[in-house]
């Protein structure tokens, strides 16, 4: 499957935010976007006014790039919203949060989405004791999240678990720290969702 391999850095930048994709560096003073808090390229110091487009585009990048999905999977999530009864830009926010590489990172299992993605492709979790390795699979209510017992001593994942408070475990979710486990307690709302994004935009530009 294709992914996007040039640096993580370069796309908070792009977008103006703190994406938070590399884990514990977002937090430190080596962040790229605080030490050069402009677009990447020839004329990122310029300032730049965005069409009515332009800004429905940049919010639909900055979605997948929070959640590192690729246009494709991003629309066929959009086509499933707009399907679902409900607001189609909550429900298209609420399918990605609901993914599973997504859900570890939430409880605390990975620093960032991307490691999240790496230790599923690792094998190991397991739903609901099942092995699950793929991060598109999609959590609901009443679903448990463990390690397997060869990973519990992976130091990177315990590290991981002892910084979660930092960013907080949201409300649908409940980590037991003890027994590397989560549960999943119920949907995500809007209101869970924390980072600053315009989801109409991102309708209005599938829309036209
Ligand atoms: Fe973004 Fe993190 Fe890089 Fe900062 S360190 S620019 S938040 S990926």
């Amino acid at each position: 499957m294709a992914r996007y391999t040039d640096s993580q850095c370069r796309l908070c930048r792009r977008e103006s935010l703190k994406l938070f994709l590399k884990g514990d560096r977002c937090y430190s003073d080596k962040c790229a976007i605080d030490r050069r808090p402009y677009v990447p390229g020839q004329h990122g110091k310029s300032r730049r006014e965005f069409s009515e487009y332009g800004n429905q585009l940049r919010e639909k990048q900055k979605v997948k790039r929070i959640y590192g999905v690729l246009e494709r999977q991003f629309r066929n999530y959009f086509k499933k919203a707009e399907r679902k009864k409900g607001i189609t830009g909550e429900n298209l926010l609420i399918f990605l949060e609901r993914r599973l590489d997504s859900v570890i990172y939430r409880l605390g299992f990975a620093n960032s989405r991307n490691e999240a993605r790496q230790l599923l492709g690792h094998s190991h979790f397991l739903v609901n004791d099942k092995k699950v390795n793929v991060p598109s699979y999609l959590i609901k209510p009443g679903d448990v999240i463990r390690l397997r017992d060869k990973s519990k001593n992976i130091s990177r994942i315990s590290e991981a678990v002892d910084s979660v408070a930092r960013r907080g475990i949201p409300q649908w979710l409940e980590l037991d720290k003890t027994n590397l486990r989560g549960t999943v307690k119920g949907l995500p709302s809007r209101e869970d969702l924390t980072m600053p994004i315009q989801e109409q935009l991102i309708v209005e530009l599938y829309s036209k």
